[in-house]
């Protein structure tokens, strides 16, 4: 599986993009960057965009995406997230006054659908992808992604649960990486817990108990601001990323 790191930054500074990753060249989780970071052509080859949850930074560049999408023809194109994602995008961003209603420019089924993701695991491609509920706003999910007996998770915007950690921990040695968001450094634990992400020390919690023979852990989605801090504060086990990033796992 190959994963391209377009931007994964809680935030927007110089050199510093919001949460996109692709996949296989095809499927993207988050769409915070792709439209400014990739070719035309490679936003053309996008199929399949899972969105972890409706907040600006992991959606902004969706308009810019579809409409990359529309003005090529292309066809065949789904976004997926739960219906709380699917309800804010409708209402707030394709209203007609963000940016077009889809009826408005005669969008068919055929270029692209807005799709809930299913409770259990389905199939995009050669990939098997399974949406998991998580601790931030409504309608968050965490993706595990796998191909083969290879899998991954990204774990979006998220508080502290556990079942998250023990989720990950269930996948053995079939996972291998687990993306987690690391946004604010320790001293900023109670900001943290309201805005429902976490810290290096909350991660530490986590992972104490599963990893002793486990995947790479990577932190992402760090608030450039609080980058040094974070990086500095990080169990030693876990690696960091920042954006460009490309990993064959
Ligand atoms: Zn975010
Ligand atoms: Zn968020």
């Amino acid at each position: 599986m190959k994963i391209e790191i377009l931007g994964c930054s809680g935030s927007v500074a110089i050199g510093f993009n919001t949460t996109s990753i692709l996949i296989n060249g095809d499927t993207l989780i988050d769409a915070g960057s792709a439209a400014s970071v990739l070719s035309e052509a490679a936003v053309r080859d996008i199929r399949h965009i899972l969105l972890t949850h409706s907040h600006i930074d992991h959606i902004k560049e969706l308009p810019f995406i579809l409409d990359v999408m529309y003005s090529n023809h292309v066809q065949g194109v789904t976004i997926w997230g739960s219906k709380q994602t699917m309800d804010v995008l409708k209402a707030h961003v394709f209203n007609g006054l963000i940016w077009p209603e889809m009826e408005e420019l005669k969008v068919d089924e055929s270029v692209f659908r807005f799709a809930c993701v299913p409770e259990n695991e389905f199939e995009i491609g050669r990939l098997r992808v399974k949406a998991v509920e998580v601790e931030h706003i409504p309608g968050s999910v965490a993706y595990v992604v796998c191909e083969g007996d290879h899998c991954v998770i990204f774990s979006g915007d998220t508080g502290y649960v556990q079942a998250l950690f023990d989720l990950a921990a269930s996948y053995g040695e079939r996972l291998k990486a687990f993306f987690i968001e690391a946004s604010f450094p320790n001293r900023m634990h109670d900001i943290a817990r309201i805005t429902h992400h976490l810290t290096p020390a909350m991660i530490d919690g986590g992972i104490q108990d599963f990893l002793q023979n486990s995947p790479q852990v990577i932190a992402y989605h760090i608030k450039p601001k609080y980058l040094q801090e974070v990086l500095a504060e990080l169990p030693k086990r876990v690696n960091a990323i920042k954006g460009g990033e490309v990993f064959n796992l």
